[in-house]
């Protein structure tokens, strides 16, 4: 893959997360909704709003 963008050099970070919905990628830290539920945390996406992903509590 060649980037053409200037906007950005960083490298790929590592707990990147990347939305298949509508190709949002960022890190986990960054722009993701985290919704609490109950039975964990869902990983939503900010951008269309797809649950990602979805965590346990770990207890
Ligand atoms: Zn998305």
């Amino acid at each position: 893959m060649r980037e053409t963008s200037t906007v950005a050099e960083n490298e790929t970070p590592k707990m990147a997360l990347f939305c298949r919905e509508c190709g949002h990628a960022s890190e986990l830290s960054d722009d993701w909704l985290l919704t609490e539920a109950e039975g964990g945390y869902w990983i939503v996406c900010p951008d269309c709003e797809t649950a990602v992903i979805s965590q346990p509590v770990f207890e």
